[in-house]
């Protein structure tokens, strides 16, 4: 990239001064022209004043430099005089464009090559009396001359430029690529690198994906740990159970207890091991859904009904409330989101309180909430609920049954609902969890 840069550039530049050096020599031949022709044009007059005070061709031969070539055509066009050529056989220069032109208008001009001399050369005509026509003229080089006497210069020139533009193209290269290779040396050094305006945004992308992706090993890690440890200990418990049993150490009566226990723990094991999978297929970005309209309200009622005897069981009430209303989503997911809130609507109650399932239709959105008269959640945890293994009180969680995974799921499905979530909560009053859907 950097050998690329560098060539543009110079390649730019060399173009640059190509044409510079061109329209240069354009400009400067056009004013060479004018400034030939007003030379000439001021000789012939005062030749022509001379002439005019009975100076002879002999006299004005004695007056013309060498650089210059006078010639004096008659009004039949044959030359009378040349102060360069000898005029025997010489051709008619009647037809000659500026000859024509001064015979006309009183003067004329004309830049070509000479056909007498073979060379480029100006022409200045004058009319004098007798319709005698006075034409001096100047040899020169033409704009491919001028372009070619210039070509040392041009190549001087060039030679610097170039070399002035390697220097800068290599420092300039250089200070564009520096942020971005210190940068993929070193991600960290993020903050320290200098750079230049255009390139930030492209650095903070970078550094907030490199972040991400730390973030995320790190969630993981931390994931992985929680998941080891979570599963260690119910198998330790059916583990040392087993043991017992197996060593002959349970008596009869304990038998019965230790087996219960270790089904408890397998139980817990396979609850656990469900939320985990359940948990990574809706993190994988994978899987397809196919949502569809479906009314709310219908599954909102089945899962209460379901959990009625649920309720009973801890001494709580639920009910349901609400209306028809249609929201985009895949019926499972649905239900497996009302069957978590619900779940600890009623573990986290008190014996004797309530749980309130309620579906709203709002002209564009739909409004589901669980609201419950239990133990309520302290502000401080109330952001983290939802993040996984976190708990509030870990020993009341795991003794109803409990994962730590359940809000962590239901946070999953309503990102992929695009819905929005919100909880409000007061200690020892109870919880209150909002889910927005926006309608169909
Ligand atoms: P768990 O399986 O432990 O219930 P969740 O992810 O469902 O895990 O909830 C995380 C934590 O949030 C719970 O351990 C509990 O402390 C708290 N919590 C969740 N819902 C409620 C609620 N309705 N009332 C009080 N606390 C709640």
């Amino acid at each position: 990239m950097k050998r690329k840069i560098n060539a543009q550039l110079i390649g730019i530049a060399t173009l640059a001064i190509l044409l510079t050096l061109v329209s240069v020599s354009a400009i400067f031949y056009d004013l060479f022209r004018a400034q030939i022709l007003d030379d000439l044009k001021t000789t012939a007059q005062l030749f022509r004043s001379m002439l005019n005070q009975d100076m002879d061709e002999e006299g004005l031969a004695g007056l013309v430099p060498d650089k210059l070539r006078v010639t004096l055509i008659n009004a039949r066009g044959e030359v009378e005089y040349d102060s360069n050529v000898s005029i025997a056989g010489l051709e008619n220069h009647g037809e000659r464009e500026e000859v024509q032109e001064a015979a006309k208008t009183g003067e004329g001009f004309a830049s070509r090559r000479s056909s007498t001399l073979g060379k480029d050369a100006f022409y200045y005509a004058l009319k004098l009396q007798k319709d005698y026509v006075l034409r001096v003229s100047r040899e020169t080089s033409n704009l491919l001359g001028i372009f070619y006497n210039a070509v040392p210069v041009i190549v001087f020139l060039a030679l610097i430029l170039f070399l002035l533009c390697m220097i800068f193209a290599h420092f300039l290269t250089r200070k564009l690529v520096r942020p971005i290779e210190g940068l993929a040396k070193n991600l960290d050094s993020f903050g320290e690198i200098e750079t230049y305006e255009e390139l930030r945004p492209f650095m903070n992308t970078i550094y907030k994906q490199h972040e991400d992706i730390l973030k995320s090993a790190r969630i993981r890690q931390d994931f992985t740990a929680n998941v080891s440890h979570e599963l260690k200990t119910p198998l330790t418990a059916i583990s040392g159970y087993a043991q017992l049993i197996e060593n002959g150490m349970a008596q009869e009566k304990d038998v019965l207890r230790f087996s219960h226990e270790i089904h408890r723990n397998a139980a817990r094991l396979l609850t656990l091991i469900n939320d985990i999978i359940r948990l990574s297929e809706l993190d994988s970005t994978e899987a397809v859904h196919h949502f569809e309209p479906i009314d709310l309200s219908p599954v909102a009622k089945g899962c209460v009904e379901n959990l009625q005897m649920n309720a009973k069981k801890h001494g709580v009430s639920i009910h349901f409330q609400g209306e028809s209303a249609l929201v985009l989503a895949e019926k499972d997911m649905l239900e497996e989101l009302l069957y978590n809130l619900c779940d600890n609507a009623i573990r986290y109650n008190n014996e004797g309180g309530s749980v309130l399932v309620s579906v709203k239709k709002e002209p564009k959105r739909v409004i589901l909430s669980v609201q419950d008269t239990g133990i309520g959640i302290p502000i401080e945890h109330q952001e983290r609920v939802f993040e996984r293994f976190y708990r509030v009180d870990k020993s009341r969680s795991k003794s109803t049954g409990g994962t730590g995974l359940g809000l962590a799921i239901v946070k999953h499905i309503v990102a992929q609902f695009d819905a929005r979530i919100e909880l409000w909560s007061q200690v020892g009053r109870g919880t209150r969890i909002q889910i927005t859907f926006p309608g169909v």
